[in-house]
C-alpha cells in the first residue's frame, strides 16, 4: 500500500447489476473515466458478475474487482457460500469484509469477520475491513470503544499493514445521511490510532462510505484522514460514479 493508492474509490453494488447489467455498465464508464495515474478504483459486484465485469474490463487493468463476501472456511458443505481461493481464482483482488449489511443481516461478528480476513489473505485476495457505529452507539458516547473493538478483534489475528480500512457510520448507509467532514476526519483519527496501536502501516488507505455522492465528494474528500470512499447507491449508475472518480 502507497500512496499511489491515493484517491482509493470503491464501488459496492450489494445486490444490483446482474452480468448484462455489469458488462452495459462498464462499456459505459470505460468511456466516462479514463485511466489515471494515481489512485484506485475498485468494483464489488455480486460474486455472479464478477466474470462478466472482468471480461467488459478487459485492458483497463485500473478498473479492479472484488467481492463483497466470502465463507470463513477454506471450503467444505456450506451450500451457497463461495471461499476466499474460489474468489481469487475468479479473478477477484479485492474483498469486503465486515460490511454492516452482513453484521446486521448474517449475523458477522467481530469473530466472523476475523475468520474471513485470515482466510482472504490466505488467498491472496486483499481485505477491504469495514467498520463503523449505529445511531444509538454513537448517541451514547460509544464510537471510540466500537471502533476499537471492531478494529482490534481482527487486528489482533492479521498484519495490520495488510489490509484497507473503511469507516462507515451505520446510520449514514443508505440513508441519505452523511457524516459531516470533522464527523468523517473525528472517526477516521481513531481508526489510524487502533492500525497503529497494532503496529499498522501509517500510509495504508482508510476510507469513508455512508451516502457519498457527486454532491458531497469534495468536502469529503478534503476531510482530514480520509483517503478514499466506498460507495453503495451512487455507485450504479455509470454517470454519477465517474463523476465520484473524478475527484481528488
Ligand atoms: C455501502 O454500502 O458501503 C454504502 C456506503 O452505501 P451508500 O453509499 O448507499 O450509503
Amino acid at each position: 500500500m502507497s500512496e499511489i493508492d491515493k484517491p482509493f474509490f470503491a464501488a459496492n453494488w450489494k445486490m444490483h447489476l446482474g452480468p448484462a447489467e455489469t458488462s452495459e455498465f462498464v462499456r459505459r464508464f470505460r468511456e466516462l473515466h479514463p485511466p489515471r495515474e494515481r489512485g484506485r478504483v475498485v468494483f464489488f459486484p455480486p460474486t455472479l458478475s464478477v466474470a462478466a465485469f472482468r471480461t467488459a474490463a478487459e485492458g483497463r487493468p485500473d478498473l479492479e474487482v472484488g467481492v463483497q463476501d466470502v465463507h470463513q472456511d477454506a471450503a467444505g458443505a456450506h451450500t451457497g457460500s463461495v471461499s476466499a481461493v474460489m474468489a481469487a481464482q475468479a479473478g477477484a483482488v479485492w474483498a469486503l469484509a465486515g460490511h454492516s449489511e452482513r453484521r446486521r443481516e448474517f449475523g458477522d461478528g467481530d469473530g466472523l469477520v476475523t475468520a474471513k480476513v485470515s482466510r482472504l489473505l490466505e488467498a491472496g485476495v486483499r481485505p477491504i475491513l469495514c467498520v463503523g457505529e449505529t445511531l444509538e452507539e454513537r448517541e451514547n458516547g460509544r464510537l471510540d470503544e466500537v471502533l476499537a473493538r471492531q478494529i482490534g478483534a481482527v487486528l489482533d489475528a492479521v498484519d495490520a499493514a495488510e489490509l484497507v480500512y473503511a469507516y462507515e457510520p451505520v446510520w449514514a448507509i443508505g440513508t441519505g445521511r452523511t457524516a459531516s467532514p470533522d464527523d468523517a476526519a473525528n472517526a477516521h483519527g481513531i481508526v489510524r490510532r487502533e492500525i497503529e496501536a497494532h503496529g499498522g502501516f501509517a500510509a495504508a488507505p482508510i476510507l469513508y462510505g455512508g451516502s457519498v455522492k457527486p454532491a458531497n465528494i469534495e468536502e469529503l474528500l478534503a476531510a482530514p484522514g480520509v483517503d478514499g470512499v466506498l460507495v453503495g447507491g451512487a455507485s450504479l449508475e455509470p454517470d454519477s460514479f465517474a463523476a465520484i472518480c473524478a475527484a481528488g
